[in-house]
């Protein structure tokens, strides 16, 4: 009934605002709202995100809406914040609110691989150096085994041209940043900062994490003569070990993000 009178009411200003507002997939699971306000704060806390940067989950009952922030410090995000987007990242309802111009980031690499189910977007500072020289980010611990043998950069100078503000402002960028990714986990976002996706939120906030963890000892291994890395079979390996892992520190980081002031 309330669509019906939306789309009425469309009709008769001639607008097009209401018709092109996508239909909602219905309220999402509770927990997966807990847990995606639980992922901002965490990030934050764990030196990922600042007052930039978000992070995104597939919407539970349907693959083709994922649910964000509306633009804001993540820090700050509470449930109410939390809105419903399409994979053309057309906000369902953004209430009046303004929402991230990045967010073609997310839409464009849940459109691309149907494997992922949450995405974060960060400028977390340590990876910042390998997105910009000819060093590749590669894995130096079992806990980062997830990256595989090393990280693809994706430079924005290649599709947006030299006088680009390096930001990822429309479906096409989006596009050719997932391309870069690929099937990998995580790529590097030349003087900007970079995407992870994971297969859950809990998975997602450990893969950013021990990204910008892998870049900073990476920097200071090198300082210290020849690095050994890990083979792509040890990568594999630890990988697998890992994604069983990821509840533990998980419970921990939401906990003490979550604690009441
Ligand atoms: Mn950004």
């Amino acid at each position: 009934m309330r669509a019906f009178v939306v789309l009425a009411i469309g009709l008769a200003l001639g607008s097009t605002a209401a018709l092109a507002q996508p239909k909602s997939a219905g309220t999402p699971d509770p927990s997966l709202v807990e847990d995606l306000v639980a992922a901002n704060r965490v990030l934050v806390e764990l030196g990922v995100l600042d007052g930039f940067g978000h992070v995104s989950v597939r919407h539970d009952k349907d693959a083709s809406r994922y649910l964000m922030s509306r633009s804001m410090a993540p820090a700050l995000v509470k449930a109410d914040d939390i809105l419903e987007f399409d994979l053309d990242n057309a906000a369902v309802d953004a209430k009046g609110q303004a929402v991230f111009l990045e967010r073609f980031i997310h839409g464009e690499i849940y459109k691309a691989r149907p494997d992922v189910k949450a995405v974060v977007h960060s400028h977390s500072p340590s990876v910042i150096p390998f997105g910009v020289s000819k060093t590749r980010l590669k894995t130096i611990y079992h806990m980062s085994s997830f990256l595989g043998v090393d990280v693809p950069v994706f430079e924005i100078r290649d599709v947006a041209g030299p006088a680009s503000d390096l930001l990822v402002r429309n479906a096409g960028l989006g596009a050719d940043l997932a391309k870069v990714l690929s099937d990998n986990t995580v790529a590097l976002m030349r003087g900007h900062g970079s995407v992870t996706v994971g297969t859950s939120i809990p998975q997602v906030v450990f893969r950013a994490y021990y990204t910008e963890m892998n870049a900073r000892l990476q920097s200071e291994a090198m300082r210290l003569g020849e690095v050994t890395y890990l083979t792509a079979e040890e990568a594999a390996a630890a990988a697998k070990t890992n994604d069983g892992q990821v509840m533990r520190p998980w419970e921990l980081w939401k906990r003490k993000a979550m604690k009441p002031e």
